[in-house]
């Protein structure tokens, strides 16, 4: 059975200093239709985290993600991130992100300052044997041109998986799918809804 499915008989999990609520198991909230494949639901074992307040500059990186992954990911150098960045252990987070100006300008947007749903990897990339560690979200938008050197706002608040390595690039790209939709769901409850306007994003929505 697959790491996601695992632990469904915890009801609590300590973060930080709280004691946060577990998301009820999938098969809980769906036990009338137990057929379902397509996750609609967060996976039983994500865990409400922080939440993280990270802001950086947009640095170019190995020019991987939209290439060989068909994801865009951008680069929060660590050495701008500082304390929380290091703390935050290696894995698969979903959150809030905001794009703000850079010396050209930003991308077109849906409106000022909004604030998008994010999946971020953190950690060493095991596929990619990074010898770094690196923060990089993937912003749930797609935008029409890039923005590196802009300012990048982004709330970590739910742990999604483990770092893991792969045995193919497909099943890589899978992986980052399912991230993909995990995080929409994720978002989608109300306790890491309300973090779409939390006071760091200013007046952006
Ligand atoms: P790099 O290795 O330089 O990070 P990527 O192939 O991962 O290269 O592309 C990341 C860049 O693509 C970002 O820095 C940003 O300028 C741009 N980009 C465009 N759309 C997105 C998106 N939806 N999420 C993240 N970055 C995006
Ligand atoms: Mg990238």
């Amino acid at each position: 059975m697959g790491k996601l499915n695992q632990g469904p008989e915890m009801s609590n999990v300590r973060c930080a200093e709280a004691t946060f609520p577990l998301i009820q198991p999938l098969m809980e909230q769906n036990s009338s239709d137990s057929t379902t494949t397509t996750t609609t639901t967060p996976p039983p074992t994500v865990a409400m985290v922080g939440p993280y307040l990270l802001a950086s500059t947009v640095a170019k990186g190995f020019g991987r993600g939209a290439k060989l992954l068909g994801c865009p990911t951008a680069n929060m150098p660590l050495s701008e991130l500082g304390e929380q960045a290091e703390q935050l252990q290696a894995g698969i987070y979903s959150g809030w992100a905001q794009i703000l100006d850079g010396e050209s300008g930003s991308p077109k947007s849906p409106a000022p300052n909004t604030v998008f749903k994010a999946v971020t990897s953190i950690g060493w990339n095991p596929y990619f044997d990074n010898k770094e560690k690196t923060v990089e979200p993937h912003i749930m938008h797609e935008f029409q041109e890039d923005f590196y050197g802009c300012r990048l706002k982004l709330l970590v608040c739910a742990r999604l998986r483990d770092e893991k390595n792969f045995d193919s690039m497909e099943a890589l790209i899978e992986a980052i799918q399912q991230d993909i939709r995990d995080t929409d769901a994720c978002l989608d409850e109300e306790q890491y809804k309300v973090l779409q306007t939390h006071e760091f994003f200013g007046s952006g929505v």
